[in-house]
């Protein structure tokens, strides 16, 4: 252009002949194609770049992938995928908002980038997942010190907007040519890798080993058979009775869900991570929350001294807007009496999202709904911020009790936590208590509530009947 400026020009030029045929004139058109030179760059960005962090999407990335391992077969070097997703991505998305959410992908893509050197690709597959492809490793370990760096490097607090937040994530590596030599086996197998990690208590990395296959299998087997084992009610409810230790008698029992088929039964830990991930965790709950209650009308209605009954709520279950409503739904269609229901709900579910943590629970406790805090100990959270709650009673978590009388460490938290829960009005429990050792230990610390084995393990519901009678237990 006149100022200086170069552009890209498409020029048609056409030759004018005189009657002998003979060149007399060139007639040279030409258009200015910024705009169309423009509109392929935007076609290329959207077809091959992720629009929120700009970094290559899926297409590019199995594109570089097919062309790293066709070099490294010829050159017998090696290649590593690693898949990374952020833990508990959703609850920062869905607490905080997107937009808070879209700022936080966009940092986690810059420390990401950070962590590799030029060659290597870090790709966004959508949502909170991304992949690393390192093009060119000496060997096997290096791959693993890189995902340990990326790992490490997601740990200094983010901020977004004024909130300061703290994330962690799950990666899973596959190696070629070890673990594979085609892109989608590879791809297949950092994924399961990445699931292992996760089940393992995230925040992980984790190299792909054949053996996963089989537990990821497992987990698809579980996860595809649950939604038919509501419909076929394999699910049914067991009760542990909640004990006051100074005068034996039974104050209360815990719902526990077993999934039972053909004879065997699987244990919780088994499948409510699984169905919390998938969402299932909301028909299992509000099945189990319907099971209790009716069950506890039923033995109210035989004559039976009545006890409290205690469900315990998923994090996903608790974060349902409608959760209020559809407790006191369930409440009236049982005409259960509300303060014989007591929801426990974990620490860290509690910690997850404070605002509307609170204002459900107050709803809740104003309907007449004990609370009670599970699994107390495994979270983070300070006994003074519990305060805030307006929480009836708190599970000293199992961890804690089972070494109580050999580990000094674990009888002081005990004793303090028991002693600050006084202090906050609230009740301690003492979960998992096995031995008459670790009774008198709770005992000599001040602790009243004790469930455990010692005194009874999860019976069927047709065996509760038989304790409401004796009201005490020994
Ligand atoms: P939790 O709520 O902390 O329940 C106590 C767990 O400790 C139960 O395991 C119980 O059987 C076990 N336990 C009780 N006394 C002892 C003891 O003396 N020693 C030992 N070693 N264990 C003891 P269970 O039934 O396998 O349940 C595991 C977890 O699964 C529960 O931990 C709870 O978090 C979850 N869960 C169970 N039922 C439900 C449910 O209906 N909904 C939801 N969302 N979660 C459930
Ligand atoms: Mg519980
Ligand atoms: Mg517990």
């Amino acid at each position: 252009r006149k100022n200086g400026e170069i552009y890209p020009k498409a020029i048609t030029i056409t030759a004018v002949r005189d009657d002998q045929h003979r060149v007399t004139h060139y007639v040279a058109v030409f258009r200015d194609i910024t705009q169309r030179k423009k509109a392929a760059q935007e076609i290329h960005q959207l077809a091959f770049y992720d629009s929120l962090t700009q970094l290559p999407n899926r297409r590019m990335l199995l594109d570089r992938l097919n062309q790293s391992l066709a070099t490294s077969s010829r050159n017998d070097r090696h290649g590593a995928l690693l898949f990374l997703d952020l833990d508990h991505f959703k609850t920062i998305n869905d607490t905080k908002g997107h937009a808070i959410g879209d700022k936080l992908l966009i940092e986690v893509a810059r420390r990401l980038i950070s962590c590799v050197r030029e060659g290597d690709s870090v790709a966004r597959l959508g949502g909170d997942e991304f992949v690393i492809l390192l093009t060119d490793i000496e060997q096997p370990v290096n791959a693993e010190r890189v995902a340990e760096k990326v790992r490490v490097s997601l740990a200094p607090v983010m901020m977004a907007e004024g909130h300061a937040l703290y994330v962690t994530a799950s990666v899973g590596v596959s190696i070629y040519p070890d673990h594979g030599i085609d892109a989608a086996v590879l791809m297949r197998n950092a994924d399961t890798a990445m699931y292992q990690a996760k089940s393992e208590g995230r925040n992980m990395v984790k190299i792909f080993a054949p053996e996963m296959n089989q537990a990821a299998s497992k987990l698809f087997l579980i996860e595809s058979r649950l939604p038919a084992a509501l419909e076929n009610r394999e699910f049914v409810l067991h009760y542990q009775p909640l004990v006051d230790v100074t005068t034996r008698r039974l104050i209360g029992v815990e719902a526990l869900i077993r999934w039972c088929r053909d004879d065997s039964c699987v244990p919780p830990d088994d499948f409510i991570p699984v169905s919390e991930e998938s969402g299932f965790i909301l028909q299992i709950g509000e099945w189990v929350l319907r099971e209790a209650c009716r069950q506890a009308v039923a033995w109210q209605r035989e004559g039976l001294p009545p006890v409290t009954v205690a469900v315990n709520l998923s994090a996903r279950q608790f974060r349902q807007p409608s959760l209020v409503e559809q407790v006191s739904n369930i409440l009236a269609e049982s005409g259960l009496a509300p303060q014989w229901l007591e929801l426990e709900i974990t620490e860290s579910t509690l910690m997850d999202m404070a605002g509307e943590t609170l204002r459900k629970l107050r709803q809740l406790s104003a309907m007449g709904i004990r609370l009670a805090v599970d699994d107390f100990g495994t979270g983070y959270s300070s006994l003074s911020y519990l305060k805030r709650f307006p929480m009836d009673k708190l599970k000293i978590d199992q961890s804690f009790v089972r070494d109580i009388c050999t580990d000094r460490d674990d009888a002081a938290i005990v004793s303090a936590i028991i002693d600050l829960a006084r202090n906050l009005g609230i009740e301690p429990l003492a979960e998992g208590v096995e031995s008459e050792a670790q009774l008198h230990a709770l005992q000599a610390a001040g602790c009243r509530l004790c469930q455990g084995y010692y005194f009874s393990r999860p019976l069927p519901a047709e065996q509760v009947p038989a304790l409401l009678t004796a009201g005490t237990i020994c």
